[in-house]
């Protein structure tokens, strides 16, 4: 049998990992730049734990999470987000005892069972970071900045920032219910979906991805017109603090997000890809009642999970360049512990370096140099034993350098 891999799952070959590399290394910097701290958590969780948090009406929770029972009879579901099991973890460890605000952030795998497409897949990858502890809005803004940041120094640069408050439960109970009858109105053209939603989570129609709902939606009430006073100057602030660090946005009413824990503030940073469709890059919000919902007691937070595969693919090819490969042929001779002993030195003082692994004659090494596109040739013969030097060739021009290189 030949086997393959999973729908909706991708094989990241060497060709690719260092755009990989990157996303990874620049996030670290600019996280670890804000004090945020890195966290693992495990894979997969109590399958209670999604329900309870994402929500049991989301579509990740009714349609889309992986889950399983184990030998022992546990009910488990392998992560589909990364926000509940951080907020697990923190609450089991105890974290939110001590100064706050808590910054973390995480690299991890989600596992969605999703009608696969370009820049959907049963299995992705997200950079998210969550801040515990605080009700102010300029944490808000902060995070909204570092995603800018992080976009920027990845070369992404027109990208759009979506900002909309979704209020807190108080104003919101009042906003379900115009929208619950503003859907009533129209409810022979909704879908089943939406059918649902209007009585368990109205506010998730206005995430449908039907297209006639969507049309529909876009008379639907503006939850703006509905915020109390608090969540108005919450939302205000934000937005003043943004304008002043130059960070433009587009206020879009009918935004909410996917899981039901969100409160306040809520954001998409949108793209478009290559085929003229626009991708969702980055999206999160305040989510001020989830800790408390989970177990913990309550505290404030926000969050955001940045999707890696979909930031991958817009990330211009000049932001990438690998170290350059030096390749070290030897003639028939020099003794293998020479070759070695010259590699070890080279790579010990930072050079990647390959050698003859098989047995290759000179010619066959030429050959072989081009075949793994080695930046630099560096030929030792006995001569070169002798004088413990070697001159180096520019394999891309063809140019023999300058300065030799000793050992
Ligand atoms: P969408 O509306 O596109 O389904 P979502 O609201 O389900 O997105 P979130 O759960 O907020 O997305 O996840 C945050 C980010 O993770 C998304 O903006 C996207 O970049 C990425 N993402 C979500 N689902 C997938 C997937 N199936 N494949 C690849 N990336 C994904
Ligand atoms: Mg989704």
């Amino acid at each position: 049998m030949n086997y393959q891999k999973p729908k909706g799952t991708r094989d990241i070959l060497p060709n690719e990992i260092s755009i990989w590399q990157f996303m990874e290394k620049q996030g670290r910097l600019i996280a670890s730049s804000y004090n945020y701290q890195e966290i693992r958590t495990p894979t997969f969780e109590d399958c209670s734990l999604y329900t309870r948090s994402v929500g049991d009406t989301s579509d990740i929770v009714t349609k889309e999470m992986y889950e399983f029972t184990d030998k022992a009879d546990r009910k488990l579901a392998l992560r589909p987000e990364g926000t509940a099991g951080v907020v697990r973890a923190v609450v089991e460890n105890g974290m939110l005892n001590n100064a706050l605000p808590l910054k973390l952030f995480y690299f991890s795998n989600c596992f969605r069972y999703e009608n696969t497409q370009k820049g959907r897949y049963r299995e992705f990858s997200q950079f998210g970071l969550e801040c515990f502890g605080t009700p102010e809005p300029i944490i808000d803004a902060e995070l909204i900045i570092l995603i800018n940041k992080y976009l920027k120094s990845l070369g992404i640069t027109n990208s759009n920032l979506l900002l909309n408050s979704i209020g807190c439960p108080e104003c919101r109970k009042e906003y379900n219910s115009a929208l619950r009858e503003f859907a009533k109105k129209h409810e022979q053209d909704l879908c089943n979906d939406c059918k649902r939603r209007m009585v368990e989570n109205p506010l998730r129609m206005l995430d449908c991805k039907q297209e006639k709902c969507k049309e529909i939606f876009k008379n639907a009430p503006n939850i703006l017109d509905y915020l109390c006073d608090d969540c108005k100057t919450h939302f205000y602030t934000v937005q003043q603090l943004l304008k002043k660090e130059g960070v433009k946005f587009a206020i879009a009413p009918h935004l909410v997000r996917g899981l039901d824990y969100y409160t306040k503030t809520v954001f998409e940073f949108e793209h478009e890809g290559f085929d003229g469709k626009t991708l969702t890059i980055a999206a999160g919000g305040r989510y001020d009642n989830l800790v408390a919902e989970i177990g913990g007691k309550s505290c404030c937070a926000i969050g955001v999970g940045i999707g890696l595969d979909r930031l991958k693919t817009l990330i211009p090819s000049n932001m990438i360049n690998s170290e350059p490969l030096y390749y070290i042929a030897n003639t028939d001779e020099v003794q293998l512990d020479d070759i070695i002993s010259i590699a070890e030195k080279l790579r010990n003082s930072g050079l990647r370096v390959e050698i003859n692994l098989a047995n290759r004659s000179f010619k066959a090494q030429m050959k072989y140099a081009n075949n793994i596109n080695a930046d630099f040739l560096i030929v030792l013969g006995s001569n070169e034993i002798k004088t413990r030097s070697a001159s180096i060739k520019n394999l891309k021009t063809g140019e023999i350098l300058e300065q030799k290189i000793n050992f």
